[in-house]
């Protein structure tokens, strides 16, 4: 059995600017309205799997941290920053930014993509909820923008 929530929904949403080196017109820095889905998989323990209000919740947390950012990939091949006080290069193909250093949120992963969105919060939810007994798997969609979105399938192992 699954719960399942629908981000558009119920406001598990949050906008964000991104840019992707390695693509034509993704390497432009530009911004999305982000929504997740989730479906928490597991067995049903004193009424629930998982309560929905803390699931939500949780993800709250997760996805707030992210909210009107700068999404900037620790590790890609491409781009370079460097930070200096409270300052944040970005260089990458003869372009540069500045930014201020709050207003960046760094995403350990050589990508900023849906796939690596979708990776980061899903593990991130699972941090929070490995110590639920009932939870096997958790199924976590980041769409940019309605109906276009990653999935990422994460096992809970006991
Ligand atoms: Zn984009």
């Amino acid at each position: 059995m699954f719960i399942e929530l629908d981000g558009w929904k119920i406001d598990l949403r949050f906008s964000a600017a991104h840019f992707i080196p390695s693509h034509d017109k993704c390497s432009r820095l530009h911004g999305h309205d982000y929504g997740i889905r989730v479906r928490v998989y597991g067995e049903v323990a004193e009424s629930f799997i998982i309560d929905f209000l803390e699931l939500k919740r949780y993800i709250e947390e997760i996805i707030g941290g992210l909210d009107h950012r700068v999404l900037v990939p620790e590790k890609d091949g491409i781009s370079k920053h460097s930070i200096s006080g409270d300052q944040v290069t970005v260089e990458y193909q003869g372009k540069r930014f500045s930014l201020f250093k709050p207003d960046v949120y760094f995403i350990p992963d050589s990508s900023t993509s849906s796939e690596a969105l979708a990776k980061f919060i899903g593990n991130k939810l699972r941090d929070r909820i490995v110590s639920n007994q009932n939870v096997s798997k958790i199924e976590l969609c980041v769409d940019e923008g309605p109906g276009m979105g990653a999935w990422v399938e994460i096992r809970i192992e006991k």
